[in-house]
Protein backbone atom coordinates (compact mmCIF):
# COMPACT_ATOMS: atom_id res chain seq x y z
CA UNK A 1 0.00 0.00 0.00
CA UNK A 2 1.39 3.31 -1.29
CA UNK A 3 1.51 5.72 1.49
CA UNK A 4 0.47 9.48 1.35
CA UNK A 5 2.23 12.72 1.46
CA UNK A 6 0.68 15.63 3.06
CA UNK A 7 1.49 18.73 0.99
CA UNK A 8 1.20 22.52 2.59
CA UNK A 9 -1.75 23.63 0.77
CA UNK A 10 -3.92 20.85 2.71
CA UNK A 11 -3.47 18.08 -0.49
CA UNK A 12 -2.09 14.62 -0.85
CA UNK A 13 0.50 13.05 -2.99
CA UNK A 14 1.31 9.33 -3.51
CA UNK A 15 4.63 8.88 -2.15
CA UNK A 16 5.64 6.67 -4.76
CA UNK A 17 4.67 7.28 -8.00
CA UNK A 18 5.78 6.93 -11.94
CA UNK A 19 8.16 8.73 -13.97
CA UNK A 20 7.90 9.07 -17.73
CA UNK A 21 11.64 11.59 -18.60
CA UNK A 22 12.87 9.63 -21.73
CA UNK A 23 9.89 7.78 -22.76
CA UNK A 24 9.20 7.78 -26.30
CA UNK A 25 5.80 8.75 -27.24
CA UNK A 26 4.81 6.15 -29.14
CA UNK A 27 5.78 4.12 -26.37
CA UNK A 28 3.91 6.02 -23.17
CA UNK A 29 0.64 4.88 -23.46
CA UNK A 30 1.33 1.40 -23.21
CA UNK A 31 4.48 2.14 -20.65
CA UNK A 32 1.83 4.24 -18.18
CA UNK A 33 -0.77 1.91 -19.43
CA UNK A 34 1.25 -1.16 -17.66
CA UNK A 35 2.36 0.80 -14.51
CA UNK A 36 -1.44 1.63 -13.82
CA UNK A 37 -2.18 -2.09 -14.25
CA UNK A 38 0.76 -2.54 -11.43
CA UNK A 39 -1.04 -0.25 -9.03
CA UNK A 40 0.74 3.09 -9.98
CA UNK A 41 -1.65 6.19 -9.16
CA UNK A 42 0.55 8.92 -9.65
CA UNK A 43 2.16 9.58 -12.84
CA UNK A 44 5.00 12.49 -13.67
CA UNK A 45 4.97 14.22 -17.14
CA UNK A 46 5.80 17.51 -18.12
CA UNK A 47 5.67 19.37 -21.54
CA UNK A 48 9.28 18.59 -22.50
CA UNK A 49 8.78 15.03 -22.24
CA UNK A 50 6.43 15.67 -24.88
CA UNK A 51 4.61 12.48 -24.02
CA UNK A 52 1.67 14.53 -22.30
CA UNK A 53 -0.91 13.32 -25.13
CA UNK A 54 0.06 9.69 -24.80
CA UNK A 55 0.01 9.72 -20.72
CA UNK A 56 -3.77 11.13 -21.28
CA UNK A 57 -4.64 8.68 -23.86
CA UNK A 58 -3.46 5.86 -21.18
CA UNK A 59 -5.10 7.63 -18.55
CA UNK A 60 -8.53 7.27 -20.03
CA UNK A 61 -8.24 3.51 -21.11
CA UNK A 62 -7.35 2.43 -18.10
CA UNK A 63 -11.03 3.00 -16.97
CA UNK A 64 -9.37 3.99 -13.43
CA UNK A 65 -11.59 6.85 -12.12
CA UNK A 66 -10.21 10.67 -12.58
CA UNK A 67 -9.90 11.36 -8.60
CA UNK A 68 -7.67 8.32 -8.62
CA UNK A 69 -4.77 9.02 -10.16
CA UNK A 70 -2.21 11.78 -9.31
CA UNK A 71 -1.04 14.23 -12.57
CA UNK A 72 1.52 16.25 -12.61
CA UNK A 73 3.27 18.38 -15.23
CA UNK A 74 5.88 21.04 -15.95
CA UNK A 75 6.45 24.22 -17.74
CA UNK A 76 8.53 24.29 -20.72
CA UNK A 77 11.53 26.36 -20.67
CA UNK A 78 10.42 27.80 -23.46
CA UNK A 79 7.65 29.03 -22.03
CA UNK A 80 7.98 31.06 -18.85
CA UNK A 81 6.10 34.51 -19.76
CA UNK A 82 2.67 34.86 -17.47
CA UNK A 83 0.75 34.79 -21.41
CA UNK A 84 2.84 31.30 -22.76
CA UNK A 85 2.74 30.10 -19.10
CA UNK A 86 -1.84 30.33 -19.09
CA UNK A 87 -1.64 29.47 -23.07
CA UNK A 88 0.68 26.24 -22.22
CA UNK A 89 -1.54 24.85 -19.50
CA UNK A 90 -4.59 25.02 -21.08
CA UNK A 91 -3.08 22.59 -24.12
CA UNK A 92 -1.35 20.29 -20.89
CA UNK A 93 -5.21 19.88 -20.01
CA UNK A 94 -5.96 19.25 -23.49
CA UNK A 95 -3.66 17.14 -24.00
CA UNK A 96 -3.84 15.20 -20.95
CA UNK A 97 -7.68 15.19 -21.34
CA UNK A 98 -8.97 16.28 -18.17
CA UNK A 99 -10.10 19.81 -16.58
CA UNK A 100 -8.07 20.08 -13.71
CA UNK A 101 -3.89 19.43 -13.07
CA UNK A 102 -3.51 18.24 -9.67
CA UNK A 103 0.19 19.60 -9.90
CA UNK A 104 2.01 21.60 -12.29
CA UNK A 105 5.85 22.76 -11.32
CA UNK A 106 8.21 25.11 -13.20
CA UNK A 107 10.53 22.86 -14.60
CA UNK A 108 13.85 24.55 -14.29
CA UNK A 109 14.40 28.35 -12.64
CA UNK A 110 16.62 29.37 -15.63
CA UNK A 111 17.88 31.98 -13.37
CA UNK A 112 20.47 33.45 -16.19
CA UNK A 113 17.38 33.51 -18.98
CA UNK A 114 14.20 35.93 -18.66
CA UNK A 115 16.69 38.47 -16.87
CA UNK A 116 16.15 36.55 -14.10
CA UNK A 117 12.75 36.42 -13.24
CA UNK A 118 11.32 33.78 -12.24
CA UNK A 119 8.62 35.26 -10.00
CA UNK A 120 6.32 36.74 -12.73
CA UNK A 121 6.44 32.51 -13.89
CA UNK A 122 5.39 31.75 -10.57
CA UNK A 123 2.68 34.58 -10.15
CA UNK A 124 1.22 33.23 -13.48
CA UNK A 125 1.04 29.71 -11.61
CA UNK A 126 -0.69 31.05 -8.81
CA UNK A 127 -3.00 32.43 -11.16
CA UNK A 128 -3.86 28.93 -12.46
CA UNK A 129 -4.62 27.96 -8.82
CA UNK A 130 -7.10 30.61 -8.50
CA UNK A 131 -9.01 29.54 -11.44
CA UNK A 132 -9.31 26.13 -10.21
CA UNK A 133 -7.91 24.27 -12.83
CA UNK A 134 -4.59 24.12 -10.90
CA UNK A 135 -4.89 22.03 -7.78
CA UNK A 136 -1.47 22.61 -6.23
CA UNK A 137 1.41 24.76 -7.82
CA UNK A 138 5.19 23.84 -7.34
CA UNK A 139 8.58 24.14 -8.74
CA UNK A 140 11.96 22.30 -9.33
CA UNK A 141 14.64 22.47 -9.55
CA UNK A 142 14.99 25.58 -7.28
CA UNK A 143 17.98 26.34 -5.27
CA UNK A 144 17.75 27.72 -1.59
CA UNK A 145 17.94 31.66 -3.11
CA UNK A 146 15.33 30.59 -5.96
CA UNK A 147 13.00 29.15 -3.44
CA UNK A 148 13.55 32.16 -0.85
CA UNK A 149 13.06 35.01 -3.44
CA UNK A 150 9.52 33.34 -4.73
CA UNK A 151 8.40 32.87 -1.52
CA UNK A 152 9.55 36.71 -0.35
CA UNK A 153 7.85 38.11 -3.65
CA UNK A 154 4.50 36.57 -3.40
CA UNK A 155 3.85 34.98 0.71
CA UNK A 156 3.03 31.90 -1.13
CA UNK A 157 5.41 28.63 -1.00
CA UNK A 158 4.98 26.13 -3.20
CA UNK A 159 3.72 22.49 -1.97
CA UNK A 160 6.86 20.33 -3.63
CA UNK A 161 10.82 20.98 -5.29
CA UNK A 162 11.28 18.81 -7.09
CA UNK A 163 14.96 18.32 -7.45
CA UNK A 164 18.02 15.77 -8.00
CA UNK A 165 18.59 13.71 -5.42
CA UNK A 166 19.50 9.67 -4.95
CA UNK A 167 22.24 8.25 -2.97
CA UNK A 168 25.47 10.13 -5.44
CA UNK A 169 23.90 13.41 -4.94
CA UNK A 170 22.16 14.17 -2.26
CA UNK A 171 21.55 17.77 -2.32
CA UNK A 172 21.15 18.65 1.12
CA UNK A 173 21.35 21.99 1.06
CA UNK A 174 18.34 22.19 -1.47
CA UNK A 175 16.69 19.51 0.20
CA UNK A 176 16.67 21.79 3.69
CA UNK A 177 15.81 24.93 2.23
CA UNK A 178 12.32 23.27 0.70
CA UNK A 179 12.15 21.43 3.97
CA UNK A 180 12.36 25.03 5.62
CA UNK A 181 9.49 26.58 4.27
CA UNK A 182 7.44 23.28 4.82
CA UNK A 183 8.00 22.38 0.81
CA UNK A 184 7.87 18.79 0.21
CA UNK A 185 10.90 17.11 -1.75
CA UNK A 186 10.47 15.29 -4.58
CA UNK A 187 13.67 13.26 -5.64
CA UNK A 188 13.90 12.97 -9.16
CA UNK A 189 16.25 10.47 -10.57
CA UNK A 190 16.06 8.62 -7.42
CA UNK A 191 18.08 5.16 -8.97
CA UNK A 192 20.68 8.26 -10.20
CA UNK A 193 19.53 7.60 -13.60
CA UNK A 194 20.36 3.81 -13.23
CA UNK A 195 24.43 5.05 -11.84
CA UNK A 196 23.66 3.61 -8.12
CA UNK A 197 22.36 0.66 -9.49
CA UNK A 198 26.07 -1.44 -9.22
CA UNK A 199 26.80 0.37 -6.29
CA UNK A 200 28.65 -2.56 -4.19
CA UNK A 201 27.41 -1.08 -0.98
CA UNK A 202 23.76 -1.37 -2.23
CA UNK A 203 24.53 -4.64 -3.67
CA UNK A 204 25.68 -6.05 -0.21
CA UNK A 205 22.21 -4.24 1.77
CA UNK A 206 20.22 -6.11 -0.84
CA UNK A 207 21.76 -9.49 -0.41
CA UNK A 208 21.54 -8.94 3.57
CA UNK A 209 17.68 -7.70 2.88
CA UNK A 210 16.81 -10.03 -0.27
CA UNK A 211 15.68 -7.62 -2.20
CA UNK A 212 16.64 -5.86 -5.46
CA UNK A 213 19.28 -3.04 -5.82
CA UNK A 214 16.71 -1.13 -6.93
CA UNK A 215 14.54 -2.09 -3.81
CA UNK A 216 16.77 -0.84 -1.42
CA UNK A 217 17.53 2.98 -3.41
CA UNK A 218 13.57 3.23 -3.72
CA UNK A 219 13.36 2.11 0.48
CA UNK A 220 16.20 4.63 1.54
CA UNK A 221 14.22 7.39 0.00
CA UNK A 222 10.84 6.86 1.63
CA UNK A 223 12.63 6.56 4.36
CA UNK A 224 13.73 9.70 4.51
CA UNK A 225 10.31 11.05 3.70
CA UNK A 226 10.62 12.19 -0.31
CA UNK A 227 8.58 11.31 -3.12
CA UNK A 228 9.65 9.69 -6.03
CA UNK A 229 8.78 8.63 -9.15
CA UNK A 230 11.05 5.51 -10.81
CA UNK A 231 11.25 5.28 -14.41
CA UNK A 232 11.21 1.79 -16.19
CA UNK A 233 9.52 0.78 -19.37
CA UNK A 234 10.26 -3.02 -18.50
CA UNK A 235 7.02 -4.29 -16.34
CA UNK A 236 9.06 -6.68 -14.12
CA UNK A 237 11.12 -3.94 -13.22
CA UNK A 238 7.67 -1.45 -12.41
CA UNK A 239 6.42 -4.22 -10.33
CA UNK A 240 10.12 -4.72 -8.49
CA UNK A 241 9.89 -0.66 -7.62
CA UNK A 242 6.00 -0.34 -6.58
CA UNK A 243 6.98 -3.54 -4.19
CA UNK A 244 9.20 -1.07 -1.71
CA UNK A 245 6.69 -0.98 1.00
CA UNK A 246 6.89 -4.32 3.24
CA UNK A 247 10.43 -4.34 4.35
CA UNK A 248 12.59 -1.68 6.03
CA UNK A 249 16.00 -0.74 6.28
CA UNK A 250 18.38 -0.23 9.95
CA UNK A 251 19.09 3.42 10.67
CA UNK A 252 22.86 1.55 10.65
CA UNK A 253 21.90 0.44 6.72
CA UNK A 254 20.45 3.71 6.02
CA UNK A 255 24.04 5.55 7.13
CA UNK A 256 25.59 3.00 4.80
CA UNK A 257 24.11 4.28 1.80
CA UNK A 258 23.98 8.10 3.64
CA UNK A 259 27.98 8.19 3.44
CA UNK A 260 27.73 7.21 -0.29
CA UNK A 261 27.06 11.00 -1.13
CA UNK A 262 29.85 12.10 -3.75
CA UNK A 263 28.14 16.24 -3.32
CA UNK A 264 28.24 18.00 -6.70
CA UNK A 265 30.60 15.56 -8.22
CA UNK A 266 27.39 12.68 -7.61
CA UNK A 267 25.05 14.93 -9.84
CA UNK A 268 24.23 13.12 -13.01
CA UNK A 269 21.78 15.94 -14.42
CA UNK A 270 22.83 19.48 -14.90
CA UNK A 271 23.49 22.64 -12.16
CA UNK A 272 20.06 24.71 -11.78
CA UNK A 273 22.13 27.79 -11.27
CA UNK A 274 23.94 27.51 -15.15
CA UNK A 275 21.24 25.28 -16.69
CA UNK A 276 19.69 27.54 -19.89
CA UNK A 277 18.37 25.41 -22.33
CA UNK A 278 15.09 26.28 -24.02
P1 LIG B 1 15.61 6.95 -12.51
O1 LIG B 1 16.50 7.24 -11.35
O2 LIG B 1 14.19 6.62 -12.25
O3 LIG B 1 16.32 5.77 -13.31
C1 LIG B 1 15.80 5.28 -14.49
C2 LIG B 1 16.77 4.23 -15.04
O4 LIG B 1 16.86 3.14 -14.13
C3 LIG B 1 16.28 3.67 -16.35
O5 LIG B 1 17.41 3.47 -17.17
C4 LIG B 1 15.67 2.32 -15.98
O6 LIG B 1 15.77 1.40 -17.00
C5 LIG B 1 16.49 1.92 -14.78
N1 LIG B 1 15.68 1.12 -13.83
C6 LIG B 1 14.50 1.49 -13.27
N2 LIG B 1 14.06 0.54 -12.44
C7 LIG B 1 14.97 -0.45 -12.46
C8 LIG B 1 15.07 -1.72 -11.81
N3 LIG B 1 14.13 -2.12 -10.96
N4 LIG B 1 16.16 -2.48 -12.07
C9 LIG B 1 17.12 -2.07 -12.93
N5 LIG B 1 17.08 -0.89 -13.59
C10 LIG B 1 16.02 -0.09 -13.36
O7 LIG B 1 15.75 8.17 -13.54
P2 LIG B 1 14.75 9.19 -14.22
O8 LIG B 1 13.76 8.50 -15.07
O9 LIG B 1 15.59 10.23 -14.85
O10 LIG B 1 13.99 9.87 -12.99
C11 LIG B 1 12.68 9.50 -12.58
C12 LIG B 1 11.67 10.52 -13.03
O11 LIG B 1 11.97 11.81 -12.48
C13 LIG B 1 11.68 10.81 -14.55
O12 LIG B 1 11.15 9.76 -15.31
C14 LIG B 1 10.93 12.09 -14.59
O13 LIG B 1 9.54 11.87 -14.43
C15 LIG B 1 11.53 12.82 -13.37
N6 LIG B 1 12.67 13.72 -13.72
C16 LIG B 1 12.53 15.05 -13.51
C17 LIG B 1 13.56 15.92 -13.82
C18 LIG B 1 13.40 17.39 -13.56
O14 LIG B 1 14.22 18.20 -14.03
N7 LIG B 1 12.38 17.81 -12.85
C19 LIG B 1 14.77 15.45 -14.37
C20 LIG B 1 14.89 14.08 -14.59
C21 LIG B 1 13.85 13.22 -14.23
Amino acid sequence: MVDSVKLNDGTTIPQLGFGTYLVPPEETAATVGAALEVGYRHIDTAQGYKNEAEVGEAVAASGISRDEIYLTSKLHNGFHRRDDVIRSFEETLEKLRVDRLDLFLIHWPLPTRYDGDFVSTWKAMLELKEDGRLTSAGVSNFQPDHLQQIVDATGEAPVVNQIEVHPYFRNEAARQASHDHAVAVEAWGPLGQGAVLDDATVAQIAAETGRAPSQVILRWHLERGDIIFPKSMKRERMEENFAIFDFSLTPEQMERIDVLDQGAAGRQGPDPDTFDMV
